[in-house]
């Protein structure tokens, strides 16, 4: 799963988009530069999304200090200034996009998934099931070839049964993808989504193995 690092001090807006991007991506939400500093070599992050006025100081400042160092990972600034000036300063700057607050979720996703696909360059990493294609590292979903969407935990399910296309997944593994470690789970929850699934995609596509799990099967 792509790894994004979200440098955002507000809170409100940071919560909303840690919720919105954690239903396709691994998240680390971090408010300061310093933290960022301290994370950012060990991180492993595929994408940075970047606010620019931080309490420790400026986004841009960072941004310059990692491209002089080498680092290439794409950087999406996220800002609420709109200046012209300090949007061509952001590029100039080295970011590889820039999205000025406020800005509609759809929007957010789309620049994500270009930077990422741009980053994976154009060989796109697929799993296919019949009909039925994910993109390994945008996490789109492919039915006859026509891009569809799937509610969160439905998208959830589906990444971890495509990764073992005609083999039964066990309960346990859905749930624990659905809700980490330790967390209660409600052992009719998934049953629902999975129901969900076969609605979107066909009822026949998921087989109930009992005791068990579920398969997908290559339609
Ligand atoms: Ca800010």
């Amino acid at each position: 799963m792509m790894y994004l690092l979200l440098l955002e001090d507000d809170l409100n807006l940071g919560r909303a988009l840690h919720k919105l991007l954690q239903r396709q991506y691994r998240v680390h939400w971090l408010r300061t530069l310093a933290a960022a500093r301290a994370h950012m070599e060990q991180g492993g992050y595929d994408l940075v999304l970047l606010d620019l006025g931080l309490p420790d100081g400026d986004g841009v400042d960072w941004l310059r200090s990692l491209r002089s160092a080498g680092c290439q990972i794409p950087v999406l600034v996220i800002s609420a200034r709109d200046r012209l000036d300090d949007r061509v300063r952001g590029l100039d700057t080295g970011a590889d996009d820039y999205l000025v607050k406020p800005f509609e979720p759809d929007e957010l996703l789309a620049r994500i998934r270009v930077l990422l696909r741009r980053k994976a360059g154009t060989a796109e990493p697929r799993l296919t099931a019949g009909s039925l294609a994910f993109a390994a590292d945008t996490h789109q979903v492919y039915l006859n070839g026509e891009e569809i969407s799937l509610p969160p935990k439905e998208h959830q399910i589906l990444a971890v049964l495509m990764q073992s296309v005609d083999k039964p997944v066990s309960r346990e593994r859905l749930n624990r993808q659905l809700y980490g470690l330790g967390e209660g789970v409600d052992s009719n929850t998934l049953e629902v989504h999975i129901h969900g699934l076969r609605k979107l995609l066909g009822k026949d596509r998921i087989e109930t193995i009992r005791g068990y799990g579920y398969r997908l099967v290559p339609l």
